[in-house]
């Protein structure tokens, strides 16, 4: 069975309406049931930063023209090296490109603002470019001044793959910038980012869970480090005990914990049982 985008709870592949969250996952569907093929070539053919990825590909084998035919060891062995680290990179950030999305917009709600991937995009290519104006300079220097100790070699080897792969890299969590973009104008609000509506669902899971019709009312919420919720909910389905009066009404209080999507739900009572509402 599919998976909501706005709850990740399961649905009916007959009928888009989320049973849990409500969501109407119509677009949904229509994109996650697109072809590989056809999913690809709107990622990359659709961004300015798609076809800079597409094209970072094979950027290291021009490193080879530049240095005239001749390249230094640390080049002939880094231009493969580069080569398949960048496709390893290219093709681990495509396949991570909704969890990556679901990140960015978990910023919201998260305590600590983890790095934007516009940040993290930044940092790599500017690294990028530190180290091979590093590298430049180095080969540029008279062969006799080139290092040839062992370990220097390599670290020149994997500084001239880094620069490649920074550049992908960053290409790619740009690329994914614009089609989070483009699926959040076409599929409804992950319900972490609808913290009523939230609330409003987990209070629903929670007191089925509870079952023996128990209805949980919110007495107060707040967010987790990570995005989730805690609630503290009464259970107003419990009858009213006569003898002790309205006053001293005694009612449940659960505790109850989730995470960002409102599921993984941790219940406890919260209250000793005299605790008066
Ligand atoms: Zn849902």
């Amino acid at each position: 069975m599919p998976t909501c985008i706005a709850c990740k709870s399961e649905y009916a592949t007959n009928n888009p309406r989320c049973p849990r969250c409500q969501a109407d996952n119509a677009n949904w569907d229509r994109e996650r049931t697109r072809s590989g093929i056809s999913r690809a070539g709107q990622f990359f053919l659709r961004s300015v930063w798609g076809i800079l990825a597409l094209t970072s590909l094979p950027l290291p084998i021009l490193a080879i023209l530049f240095l005239d035919f001749q390249p230094v060891a640390s080049v002939r062995i880094g231009v493969p090296l580069a080569i398949i680290l960048c496709f390893v990179i290219f093709l681990f950030t495509y396949h991570l490109r909704f969890s990556a999305r679901e990140s960015e917009l978990l910023r919201q709600v998260r305590t600590g603002q983890p790095p934007s991937l516009a940040l993290l995009a930044l940092l790599a290519f500017s690294s990028a470019l530190v180290m091979a104006l590093a590298l430049a300079f180095t080969l540029e220097a008279d062969e006799k001044d080139l290092p040839t100790q062992g370990l220097i070699r390599v670290m020149m080897t994997l500084a001239f793959s880094i620069v490649f792969v920074n550049v992908t890299l960053s290409a790619m969590l740009m690329a994914i910038r614009d089609f989070a973009r483009r699926l959040n104008e076409l599929v409804p609000q992950p319900i972490f980012l609808q913290e009523d509506h939230l609330v409003k669902v987990v209070l629903a899971s929670a007191s089925k869970n509870l079952g023996k019709g128990t209805n949980l009312e919110l007495v107060e919420m707040s967010r987790t480090e990570r995005g989730g919720v805690k609630i503290l909910a009464k259970d107003c389905s419990q009858p009213t005990q006569p003898s002790l009066g309205e006053a001293n009404k005694v009612v449940d209080k659960w505790e109850i914990e989730t995470d960002h999507w409102g599921l993984n739900l941790s219940i406890k009572l919260a209250k000793p049982k005299e605790d008066k509402w």
